[in-house]
């Protein structure tokens, strides 16, 4: 098990439940934007939300920022260390360093001690596309990622720093997984895992789906970011759908819907969408099936709390398998939402 760090008032690591977190897409100058858009991640239920620190106005921005919203704030740093401090200065709760860009000891030490005087987390978030040199040219992408966060863990520790997560991220899922295997075996530190530019939705969510559930799935990872070429209320609602495919947290419904088939009587793929979309208003974890027929619908959505099974023009509700009614076409959304909130 991970050592447990804390950012605020979240735990990641040990036996915490694993964090589901995004980054802000807005301009982190722009406060009323970036605390509206942290607002909706709230909403969705994300934990911890990463910000851009590219300058001076968006580190100054952070303690508006954290005034507005109630989730921790991560500050994302490149390049500056000045940045980093500024951050610190300003209340972040934690910190991201990527140690291809801020590379000199003498810098990241100062970094250290002051995250160290405020209890502060700093996660080394390696990427593949921007990685130092390479000590061993010989070694692959994968081992260079390790050996990049290995070599900060050290310089980290020499400072008696022990506030650390690690990511290791790169757009290869393979090199993702390959990288966090071995690392997950050589520190004890919490791990933020996901996929780099995994890509839009479509593309995206299946990439991220891939790295971060084989890696979940061995026991490795205690935050996971879906990254994705969208808003981010997207990513947190791929995050969540992640852990609960996996049985590792409840969030919200789970929707079972059939792919229909040449039963189908009614436009299926419309009804579940919408219903998709009203039970995203739910929070209570529950399962609620929509089915195309009445013939295999109930059976194959056996363990379902709340579904409906549709026939020409109507459909069966039923509850745990159970038939409750009958009801009329118009009335199908009404009727289960009702059932859904009754349950
Ligand atoms: S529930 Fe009925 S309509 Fe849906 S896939 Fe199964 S047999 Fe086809």
């Amino acid at each position: 098990m991970s050592k447990p760090i804390q950012f605020g008032k979240v735990t990641v690591g040990g036996d915490a439940p694993i964090v589901v977190q995004s980054m802000t897409k807005t301009d982190t100058r722009d406060v009323r934007s970036t605390i509206n858009q942290i607002k909706e991640l709230e909403d969705c239920g994300c934990e911890l939300v990463r910000v851009a620190v590219p300058d001076r106005e968006a580190a100054q921005a952070i303690p508006a920022i954290k005034r507005g919203v109630s989730t921790p704030i991560i500050a994302d740093i490149h390049f500056d260390y000045r940045l980093a401090l500024m951050a610190l200065e300003a209340g972040a709760d934690g910190l991201r360093l990527n140690p291809g860009n801020i590379s000199q000891p003498e810098r990241v030490t100062k970094i250290v001690q002051a995250a160290k005087e405020r209890g502060v987390p700093i996660r080394i978030g390696v990427n593949a596309g921007s990685l130092p040199k390479p000590k061993n040219p010989k070694l692959g992408i994968a081992e260079q990622m390790v050996e990049a966060a290995l070599e900060q863990i050290k310089l980290l520790e020499s400072l008696d720093f022990y506030l650390i997560k690690v990511s290791l991220k790169a757009f290869d899922v393979p090199t993702t997984i390959d990288a966090y295997q071995s690392i997950a075996q050589k520190i004890p530190y919490p791990l933020h895992i996901g996929v780099t530019e995994a890509g839009t939705p479509r593309t995206g969510i299946i990439r991220s789906v891939v790295g971060i559930s084989t890696l979940l799935y061995q026991g490795i990872g205690d935050t996971i970011r879906v990254s994705l070429t969208a808003h981010p209320r997207e990513e947190v609602i791929a995050g969540y759908e992640i852990l609960k495919s996996l049985n590792l947290r409840q969030h919200g419904p789970i929707l079972v819907s059939c792919p229909s088939c040449g039963r189908t009587e009614v436009d299926i793929i419309k009804l579940a969408e919408a219903v998709e979309k009203e039970l995203l208003k739910i929070t209570k974890p529950l399962k609620v099936a929509v089915m195309g027929c009445v013939v295999n619908g109930p059976g194959e959505a056996r363990d379902a709390d709340i579904g409906i099974a549709c026939g020409k023009g109507k459909a069966v509700l039923f509850k745990k398998g159970e038939k409750l009614r009958t009801i009329q076409e118009k009335d199908f959304m009404v009727a289960l939402m009702a059932e859904v909130e009754r349950f």
